[in-house]
């Protein structure tokens, strides 16, 4: 039996959802296949989903303080009720700990995120809890050198009031499919695409693990840490300059120290000195992630559904004993608890939204830990650019720009191009 589809969205994560909204709210009959059970069920349900625009980049900020207006106004941008009710965005605020460039300021000032420098005085007055001194270069916990008293003091503190975080990402997706929904979208859950078929150089559907085929002309890659499998199977990887695997991450989760309600004063922070990021986290609790030291291992994972889920003693000493150098009072509690999944990363740490040289077949990959606040602008800079393409634009040679609804800012797609030469000026880590 062949079904047929405008479009076909390979994966139902914040990403795919996304996509799936505003092709729908542009006339496009989409529908996106997930082999898991539910929307946001992949790497999205694990997503720290945190917010802050300190990236390398002025594309980087720009797109993530577009998104910040969509996450702030959610239930406007979503125009439709869900059983379940609305994923929240909490505004904390976000905190930089030691920026690692002199640029920040500068990019940060004419992307137009609003930010303060905090001296030492009012990091203590702000933040009791927190050490006030740099703990670089980041070390492990082996390393004999991670118990020696620091001597500096951070120097180069910033402040974003608007960053924050998403208090549910899988929520925040089950919201953007039934906006989809009502706007016509269908989402088939438990299925799994094995094929991509092809006839020359134009894309034909895919093929179900059931044996089923679903013809559509256009088809999108939107399968997070399998978007390699998947470009694989529609033989296009030969054809990008830059590719995507999958990289193992650990996310753990702490106690506040006794005295301190975090998760009510706690803030996003991310700390370049350690080389983690923190935030609030239900019950009081702090999330640690990390920011990709170089004195970490990387584990890249060579088949997305192969790859050990358990947290690791020694990924978790690493970060909660950075984390406690941040905060000396922490609590560390004997067991390890937090969560193991995967980043879709590309080789600069950029994503990838673009076409292919496939006809037909779209790329929304390669978000390397650092693009769930960007998925609502990601769900609409691939809209405008598939609706370009399918209508004969040369994206190739001339890139789709897009306009900012809220910023005024002009994104050039082309930074996304899948032709691109290595972006050296990416911090070639998850801060993108
Ligand atoms: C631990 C962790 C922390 C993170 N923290 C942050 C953060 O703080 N801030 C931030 O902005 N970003 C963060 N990210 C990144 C962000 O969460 C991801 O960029 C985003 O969720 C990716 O969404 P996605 O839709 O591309 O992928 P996914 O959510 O993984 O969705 C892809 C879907 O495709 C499906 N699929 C794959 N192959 C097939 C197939 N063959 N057939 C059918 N279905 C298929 C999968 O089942 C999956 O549901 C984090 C990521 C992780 C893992």
């Amino acid at each position: 039996m062949t079904r047929k589809a405008e479009v076909i969205i390979i994966g139902a994560g914040i990403i795919g959802a996304a996509i799936a909204l505003e092709l729908a709210r542009n006339g496009y009959k989409t529908l996106n296949i997930d082999k898991l059970p539910a929307a946001g069920y992949g790497s999205t349900s694990n997503s720290s989903a945190c917010v802050r625009f300190h990236y390398s980049t002025w594309d980087g900020s720009a797109i993530a303080f577009e998104s910040y207006h969509y996450w702030k106004r959610w239930e406007d941008y979503l125009d439709v009720g869900d059983e379940r009710g609305f994923a929240r965005y909490v505004e904390t605020g976000c905190l930089v700990l030691d920026y690692p460039s002199i640029k920040l300021p500068i990019l940060l000032a004419d992307v137009g995120v609003d930010f303060e420098y905090w001296d030492i005085e009012t990091l203590r007055k702000n933040i009791p809890i927190y050490s006030e001194f740099d703990f670089s270069p980041t070390k492990r916990p082996d390393d004999d050198r991670f118990f020696d008293p620091p001597e500096r003091k951070l120097s180069r503190v910033l402040f974003t009031p608007s960053g924050g975080y998403l208090n549910d990402p899988q929520l925040a997706t089950h919201n953007l499919q039934r906006a989809a929904e009502e706007k016509g979208s269908k989402f088939l859950f438990n299925t799994e695409v094995v094929e991509i078929r092809r006839k020359e150089l134009q894309v034909l559907g895919v093929t179900l693990k059931n044996g089923e085929r679903i013809d559509a002309p256009v088809v999108v890659n939107a399968a997070g840490p399998h978007s390699s499998v998947v470009n694989r199977m529609a033989g296009v990887e030969q054809g990008m300059n830059i590719k995507t695997r999958a990289l193992r991450q650990e996310v753990h989760n702490v106690p506040s120290p006794v005295g301190f309600d975090f998760e009510k004063n706690g803030l996003v922070t991310s700390d370049f000195t350690t080389a983690t990021y923190h935030r609030p986290e239900v019950g009081n609790t702090i999330l640690v992630g990390s920011q990709d030291p170089e004195c970490d291992p990387r584990i890249w994972v060579e088949h997305p559904d192969n790859f050990n889920r358990q947290t690791t003693t020694a990924q978790w000493k690493a970060q909660v004993y950075r984390l406690a150098q941040r905060i000396p009072n922490l609590p560390i509690p004997n067991k390890p608890s937090g969560i193991v999944d995967l980043y879709d990363v590309s080789d600069d740490w950029i994503p990838i939204y673009d076409r292919s040289d496939l006809e037909g077949f779209y790329l929304a990959i390669g978000t390397s830990g650092n693009q769930f606040k960007n998925a609502p602008v990601v769900g609409k800079l691939m809209a405008e650019l598939i609706h370009a393409c399918e209508n004969g634009h040369d994206h190739d040679t001339d890139a789709v720009k897009i306009a900012c609804r809220h910023t005024g800012h002009v994104l050039n797609l082309g930074f996304y191009s899948r032709l691109r030469e290595i972006r050296s000026e990416s911090s070639f880590s998850v801060t993108g």
